[in-house]
């Protein structure tokens, strides 16, 4: 396909994109690529497709994913899973409707360690993604981050905030790597009118988590439910919102038939500085833990909440599981898995 001229900012989106309506991909189009298929949000957005009668081809290189997240989609004839690095060429045969980007590592502990894969991934990765999307005529949904702003100066942070990064710091390798990856992304809806649609999340949790993966819901659950000491970074005044993972894959779900290039926040506008948040695990598991604190980690942001007035109006999508409702399951989850 041949690039066209820039337009405006605002323009109308392409034919191409128009045509995804209701009728788009009840043939053999309701086929869904998704990439980053065996890490947290991945493996429940692939089984979510499933259930409603979706073809899924499954990539991941496991790097920060497990075979274990998707071992019971593995039975099912409309699931398929490929062993495969996104930054490697891909050849994907077939038709493919949907492709949904969630290969990245994401939370801090790994993204720290495995710095320039994580930049890879949004690069390179994008892009491969991106030129299949433009090969197969696919909708490409991207998964941003609501750490493309940074230590927020706007609060709540609305997707026209341009955000607070600093680009030399620990956490740049993820939150440059993110915003480079939009910045492609519409590069690409503009020379060559992809429909593409970018999801900036915002802190999710539940079942499925990597008990090991250093953030706040999993280390707090696992430190209550052991007897450890919770720990708490800096003062513990820092703020979060938690939305909890089904309503995160419906958000995500509905972007299919979004029809709008530009960001949009999906998370629970609920806020709660950490040391409510550690104090709830507490009661929640009835832990007798002590709350201990530690040293501040670099860059932290320090008050984060998403404005998702876009996603209500537009995509009329809104959370609807309570933090208390969806930590509970969330413990339920660990309570199961830690003995194994
Ligand atoms: N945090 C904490 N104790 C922990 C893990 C994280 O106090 O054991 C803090 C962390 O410093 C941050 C917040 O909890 O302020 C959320 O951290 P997380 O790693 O979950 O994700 P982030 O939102 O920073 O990407």
């Amino acid at each position: 396909m041949t690039a066209t001229r820039w337009k405006p900012w605002g323009s109308p989106i392409s034919e191409w994109a128009g045509r995804v309506n209701k009728h788009s991909f009840t043939n053999n189009r309701r086929v869904a690529l998704v990439a980053g298929g065996a890490g947290f949000l991945g493996s429940h957005l692939c089984e979510y497709l499933i259930k409603r009668k979706w073809r899924v081809i499954c990539i991941d290189n496991l790097i920060t994913g497990s075979i274990l997240n998707i071992k019971h989609l593995r039975n099912y004839p409309e699931f398929k899973f490929i062993n495969k690095d996104i930054t490697q060429p891909l050849n994907i045969p077939g038709k493919v409707g949907v492709i949904f980007n969630l290969a990245s590592p994401a939370s801090p502990k790994d993204y720290l360690a495995l710095p320039l894969e994580t930049l890879s991934a949004g690069a390179i990765g994008t892009r491969n993604l991106l030129d299949l999307a433009l090969a197969k005529q696919a909708v490409f949904i991207h998964t941003s981050t609501s750490e493309v702003y940074g230590d927020p100066k706007e609060h709540p942070q609305k997707e026209s905030y341009w955000g607070n990064v600093n680009p030399v710091g620990p956490r740049a390798v993820y939150d440059e790597a993110k915003r480079y990856s939009e910045a492609l992304i519409m590069s690409y809806y503009h020379l060559y009118k992809i429909p593409v649609r970018i999801a900036r999340i915002f802190n999710t949790y539940g079942p499925r988590m990597k008990i090991d993966d250093g953030r706040v819901v999993p280390n707090l659950i696992y430190q209550a439910l052991t007897g450890g000491p919770l720990t708490i970074y800096g003062n513990g005044l820092q703020t979060r919102s938690f939305c909890y993972i089904s309503d995160m894959i419906s958000g995500l779900y509905k972007l299919i038939r979004f029809n709008d290039p530009f960001p949009v926040n999906l998370g629970n506008p609920r806020e709660f500085t950490i040391i409510e948040f550690a104090r709830l695990v507490k009661k929640l598991t009835r832990s007798s833990s002590p709350i201990k604190f530690y040293p501040t980690v670099p860059d932290d942001p320090q008050r984060r909440c998403p404005d998702i007035t876009r996603a209500q109006t537009l995509l009329k999508w809104r959370p609807k599981v309570e933090l208390e409702q969806g930590l509970l399951r969330t413990i339920r989850w660990f309570q199961e898995h830690i003995s194994l």
